[in-house]
């Protein structure tokens, strides 16, 4: 956990991504979402915003993928306001 994630993060966001991990344990297996060749580990351990953070936590925008792909798309909770990742468009 770095320490411009835990400075990042609330109460709501750290329960929101409970449910999404949980979620994605029943229908997905807890696997990763993403699966990026050649750096996927397998295992959601976190969550991704597939939109950016303008689109708050609504879970519609997330996605739940492993520490490798998170870090490999983008860093979801210093995600500067109106900034797209191009992986999603
Ligand atoms: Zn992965």
């Amino acid at each position: 956990v770095s320490k411009a994630w835990a400075g990042g993060s609330t109460y709501q966001w750290r329960k929101t991504r409970a449910q999404v991990l949980l979620s994605n344990e029943v229908s997905n297996k807890g696997l990763c979402r993403l699966q990026l060749p050649e750096v996927c580990t397998g295992k959601a351990t976190q969550v991704h915003h597939t939109r950016g953070k303008e689109f708050g936590d609504d879970p519609a925008y997330l996605m739940a993928v492993c520490r490798a792909c998170n870090l490999k798309v983008g860093k979801p909770m210093t995600d500067p306001p109106g900034q797209r990742l191009s992986h999603w468009d």
